[in-house]
């Protein structure tokens, strides 16, 4: 036995109990690849392996299944290792005609049966889920048959009498009901933005337009949420086609307006399968055409093709494959006869498992839908968030024709000011915010670095045009620093300066040092009239610990930074020599960063502040380096990251860790430190971050109004001047945070009693269930006492 069989993390314990009835589950990929797919299945070979499962890899999709032999392979541990960070799928995908006919089918049950597996997971799109499905009704004929023509024995019929399947939505389209998000989709979405802000760069040089076509031939997403994340002037999906007949001439009015304005660069994304109202597809050339004849533009056509479908998985697409398989194995080990096969998806931040055939059956319904010219239909089917999303588009991009003005005596003067770190996303929620405001005829002002810039009067009212482009820019363009009003800034200036500026409502936008100053601005109101106005937080910090919100803007691209720099760190290991990274990331006092950069690098373990660090984990987690690095191949170098929060312990330092491991290892590795700094920041904003802030700056935008609607109607009704004070209700302080797949407003005291003050972060975190399944899925699970029983039986 093992000498660290014992897990050493003290949540969900229930992850290393043992399968009471370990299955034989074959897990394959099938239809268009789409990144991820090798998270998941490393992550369905090793969960498996922990339980005590035999997995199987069938390769090339339904045409291995059908081939059978070499074609199903049995995996350990260590075949899967290496595959977080490969694109596509590397136990191939292939089309396959033959699994549409019976008789391929009945070859593919012969095989399965020959083979022992009574439980198939396939990762793929609706088309390979509904073979899954028809292959699983027929399963009680398929063997009947083999039997009766004698290819199969009775006891072989009487064993595997029922199939248990369990679907993975692999689609880079994001085209599947019942689910909000399908694993590849977020990593297609990074290569499509990083295409588009390339062609920003020309198209600005040379002012130039472009249409760029994007995949997507029943599903707007790809198309919708890179109009969000890029700032694209128009875009067209097939979901929700254009109003109006005449919809060239409505395009050509916004992209002279946006000209007008100054633009130099005309962006237009148009999804592969878009069409006007009247169901005529609309098309990249065409569109180029109208806008070279109507508007003289020099337009160019991009069609991005399978840059779309390629490389390294991004962070949210190799943690979505890996939770959802850990529980597409539960399934399969949950399932009865009687149990309808059973898909796995996200709703609201969580792995749901819902009927396979309804998300398959609603999933075509879009398609009907929009052949039936019921567009609202089609919305509906999508995720809950995509008609918001659509909204936040509309309203943020396009220069509206006014029609989205409130009446004169409702439109406010709005501050919008960063405090805290500089953060992916901070310049993208500002744009909105500005762009939001000033279709609805508010005035939107830019503070200049924060509080400090606050009181010396470092303000400045912000243009349409003045935040073009913003969507794109990392860091914070108003500038940000950590100073907090009535701690580091006197409150009694900020309130002056407000007053002078007659600032009506206040936008803040920044990580735990907004919330901070949320609270002292709140408590300020009975003090200070000017402070009486409603003001929103819109979160963002890479730590992720702001209290009423799933996710702070900046944490996604921070934990793109850390995936990238970490498979870059593994790499150089394992082309050198047996060596552990010890890894410092930042997160303050919240292990998110570490988690859930954990889970997606596949880190041997992490130290975080909800757990600290003591000597006998220490003890522990070495041992356990040494059991792998003994059952390693002797020939072959090993990289393994250890990721290390910063303020994890003062005692045992990066360095200190470092060493112990390097004396530990003795000649077997060595230990190296890495301490990523300020690179977790990340360069350009992910798309997740920039499509986040771009939903929250319009709700915040909407909070605002809605907190100063009664005071202004008051005083218009009663012909009186605009009170100073707009809103002393508590309500109208609050963070506009991301709870599941709602934008929510939860105030400062509904918000106190569930923040821990003291370590700065909220008490409750929904990533801390993902904590257990780093150590489990890094090597833990090797030793489990099931995996190790099932290691020995095989051998
Ligand atoms: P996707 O899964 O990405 O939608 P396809 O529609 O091409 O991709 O399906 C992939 C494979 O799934 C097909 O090549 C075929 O082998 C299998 N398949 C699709 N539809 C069916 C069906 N109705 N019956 C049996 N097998 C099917």
């Amino acid at each position: 036995m093992s000498r660290s069989d014992k897990p050493t993390t003290a949540v969900a314990p229930e992850l290393f109990e043992p399968a009471k009835n370990p299955r034989k589950i074959g897990v394959l990929t099938s239809g268009g690849d789409a990144p991820g797919m090798n998270a998941a299945v490393r992550a369905v070979v090793r969960y498996g392996i922990s339980k005590g499962c035999e997995v199987f890899a069938v390769y090339e999709g339904y045409q291995g299944l059908v081939d059978g032999g070499e074609h199903i392979r049995q995996m350990d541990w260590k075949s899967v290792r290496g595959w977080l960070s490969v694109g596509g799928t590397t136990i191939g995908t292939a089309r396959c005609m033959p699994f549409k006919t019976r008789e391929g089918r009945l070859q593919a049950a012969e095989n399965l049966v020959k083979r022992g597996i009574d439980s198939l997971i396939v990762c793929g799109g609706d088309g390979s889920l509904t073979g899954a499905d028809v292959f699983r009704s027929e399963w009680g004929g398929l063997i009947d048959e083999l039997l009766s023509q004698g290819r199969i024995s009775q006891e072989e019929a009487s064993t595997f009498r029922h199939l248990t399947i369990v679907g993975l939505v692999g689609s880079i389209d994001n085209d599947m009901s019942s689910t909000d998000i399908t694993i590849g989709a977020v990593t297609s979405l990074h290569r499509i933005c990083e295409a588009v802000d390339s062609i920003h760069t020309t198209a600005m040089s040379h002012s130039r337009a472009f249409v760029i076509e994007v995949m997507g031939r029943h599903c707007g997403w790809l198309a919708l949420m890179t109009g969000i994340a890029t700032g694209a002037d128009f875009v067209f999906i097939p979901e929700r086609p254009p109003a109006e007949d005449d919809w060239e001439s409505v395009m050509c009015t916004v992209a002279q307006r946006h000209r007008q304005l100054g633009k130099r660069k005309t962006v237009i994304i148009v999804a592969e399968g878009a069409i006007d109202k009247s169901l005529n597809p609309i098309k990249a050339d065409y569109i180029k055409d109208i806008l070279a004849d109507r508007l003289g533009l020099d337009t160019r056509v991009t069609t991005l093709g399978h840059t779309q479908r390629g490389g390294s998985p991004a962070a949210y697409d190799r943690i979505l494959a890996t939770i959802q398989s850990v529980q597409a194995v539960e399934a399969v080990l949950r399932s009865t006869p009687d149990t309808p096969s059973p898909l796995i998806g996200m709703s609201n931040n969580k792995v749901t498992t819902g009927p396979l055939m309804k998300a398959v059956e609603l999933t075509h319904e879009v398609a009907k839908a929009i052949s039936e010219k019921n567009f609202a239909r089609a919305m509906e089917l999508r995720d809950p968030q995509f008609a918001e999303e659509f909204e936040a588009y509309n309203a943020s991009t396009i220069l509206d024709d006014e029609t989205l003005l409130l009446p004169k005596h409702k439109r406010i003067n709005i501050a919008i000011l960063h405090i805290g770190a500089p953060a992916g996303g901070m310049n993208a929620a500002t744009r909105t915010a500005v762009r939001c405001a000033i279709n609805r005829g508010h005035r939107a002002f830019g503070v200049y670095n924060g509080f400090p810039g606050l009181i010396r009067g470092s303000l400045e009212e912000l243009s349409w045009i003045s935040v073009d482009g913003w969507t794109s820019h990392g860091g914070s363009e108003l500038g940000t620093n950590r100073d907090v009003p009535g701690v580091d800034v006197d409150m009694g200036m900020i309130a002056h300066q407000m007053q002078k500026n007659n600032i009506q409502a206040l936008m803040l936008v920044g990580g735990f040092e907004a919330f901070s100053a949320l609270v002292k601005l709140e408590e300020a109101r009975s003090k200070y009239p000017s402070l009486c106005i409603p003001i929103c937080h819109i979160p963002a910090t890479v730590s992720n610990n702001v209290p009423g919100t799933d996710y702070s803007l900046g944490s996604d691209t921070s934990l793109n930074a850390i995936v990238t720099a970490c498979d870059a760190i593994v790499q150089s290991a394992r082309s050198s020599r047996r060596r552990v990274f010890v890894v410092e990331v930042q997160g303050g006092k919240s292990g998110y960063l570490a988690v859930e950069a954990g889970l997606a690098t596949g880190a041997n373990t992490i130290y975080i502040p909800e757990e600290g660090i003591s000597l006998s984990r220490l003890q522990s987690d070495v041992n356990h380096l040494v059991d792998l690095y003994k059952d390693d191949d002797p020939d072959k170098s090993e990289g393994r990251i250890i990721l290390r929060t910063e303020t994890v312990s003062d005692t045992y330092t990066t360095d200190v860790i470092s060493n112990i491991i390097k004396d530990e290892g003795n000649k077997m590795f060595d230990s190296r430190t890495a301490v990523l700094g300020h690179i977790q920041q990340g360069g350009t904003p992910s798309p997740m971050d920039r499509i986040r802030a771009t939903r929250l700056a319009m709700r915040g935008v909407q909070f605002l109004e809605k907190h100063t609607s009664e005071a202004l109607d008051k005083a218009f009704e009663a012909k009186e001047a605009v009170p100073v004070e707009l809103s002393k209700d508590p309500a109208s302080a609050a963070v506009v945070g991301i709870t599941g797949v709602d934008v929510k407003f939860r105030s400062v005291q509904e918000l106190l009693p569930v923040t821990d003050l003291k370590n700065r972060k909220p008490r409750d975190a929904w990533w801390f269930e993902h904590r257990p399944l780093v150590d489990l899925l890094s090597g833990r699970g090797l030793f489990t006492p099931q995996a190790q029983a099932a290691r020995a039986q095989s051998s």
